[in-house]
This record gives C-alpha cells, structure tokens and sequence, in this order.
C-alpha cells in the first residue's frame, strides 16, 4: 500500500477554493508530503481544521 494514497485518503481537510490560508496551508502540506515529512503534514491538517474553524476562514468563504 502506497503510504502516500494512505495518508491522502483519510481525514484530511479539504482547501476551500478562493481562500488565501487554505491555499497556503495546503500548498506547506504537499511541499511536507513531498519531503514525506508525515509528522509535518498531520500538523499542517491540524492546522487547516483549526483555521477552517476560525474567523479568518469563514470571513472569505461566506463571500463566495
Ligand atoms: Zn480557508
């Protein structure tokens, strides 16, 4: 089993289109699973959740 597929599969936050910290988030989150940093990219999910949470998400995302 490819651990890449593996870990793309389950449980991670999906980047809303049009948002500048998902896409930031997202792009440190390939640039880790590149490096297959996994540590790194289970961080940078915790991280978009926390941020899909948060009101700097929610303010770009209720305009589209
Ligand atoms: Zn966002």
């Amino acid at each position: 089993m490819n651990p890449d597929l593996a870990q793309r599969s389950h449980l991670e936050p999906t980047p809303v289109e049009g948002c500048d910290g998902c896409a930031r988030l997202a792009w440190k989150r390939e640039e880790a699973r590149a490096d297959r940093d996994w540590g790194r990219v289970a961080a940078l999910n915790q991280a978009m959740e926390n941020h899909k949470a948060g009101p700097s998400h929610s303010k770009l995302s209720m305009g589209l």
